[in-house]
């Protein structure tokens, strides 16, 4: 079975204000692409990889990779206006350099702690159904109102998940939806799995980790600091 992941770089926004998108912060002197890149280089389950990034943020990626062994990696594909047309690019990217990948594992360069396990798991998942995403339980109560004033439905918090990163599918199936919906429909995509499970995929989710978070905000920049030097 080959197994091929998508690194999604090719975010180009920062909502923190700082001077390049947030995957390519300096963390602990490394660029926070660099952590997922570790891990999927390293996971022994992962045969080959995919880079989704700005024409602009190549050279630096393609840099990193030669100094630092990134030798997964085999192919890199321009980023989309949305994160799902980035996705699409970097479906066709296997499809052209890796056409006998039969799991692709979507993942953010912005997770920067994902494990070993999760990834595992994504990818047992998509084989035995045909697509796998970690989830995490939702700690609020979460409340639905279309006016954003007043309530109009409540939710039951037990049946509730907060989708994460990676998200695992069977390779053709999910390619040919792609292939086959419009482009509005993409732009329309919040989460990978969505569009997926519109066509009629089987998602199973599997458990993630508060851990595995994304860096959005300084704040989450700072929790990704405090993890590192061994805080929690
Ligand atoms: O913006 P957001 O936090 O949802 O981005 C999640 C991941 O998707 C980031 O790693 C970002 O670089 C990537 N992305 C992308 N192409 C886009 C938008 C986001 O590859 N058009």
């Amino acid at each position: 079975m080959m197994n091929t992941a998508i690194i999604l770089a090719g975010g180009v926004g920062s909502r923190m204000g700082v001077d390049r998108p947030k995957q390519f912060l300096m963390v602990e002197d490394k660029p926070i692409i660099s952590y997922c890149f570790d891990i999927f280089q390293k996971h022994d389950e992962i045969d080959a990889m995919v880079v989704v990034v700005s024409e602009q943020w190549q050279g630096f990626v393609e840099e990193y990779a030669a100094k630092y062994g990134v030798s997964k990696i085999c192919g890199y594909a321009p980023a989309g206006k949305t994160r799902q047309h980035s996705i699409y690019n970097g479906l066709k990217c296997i499809a052209e350099n890796a056409p006998d990948t039969d799991i692709v594992i979507v993942h953010d360069a912005a997770r920067p702690l994902v494990s070993d396990r999760i990834i595992s798991d994504c990818i047992t998942g998509a084989a035995e159904y045909d697509g796998a995403m970690p989830v995490i339980t939702v700690k609020d109560t979460v409340y639905q109102s279309a006016d954003g004033a007043k309530i109009d439905c409540l939710l039951k918090r037990s049946e509730l998940f907060a989708g994460q990163a990676p998200e695992s599918f069977k390779f053709k199936k999910y390619y040919q939806i792609h292939n086959e919906v419009s482009d509005e429909e993409i732009g329309a995509t919040a989460g990978s799995s969505e569009i997926a499970y519109r066509h009629g995929m089987e998602i199973r989710m599997v458990k993630g980790s508060e851990r595995n978070l994304k860096i959005t905000t300084i704040e989450d920049l700072e929790t990704f600091e405090t993890i590192l030097k061994g805080g929690n």
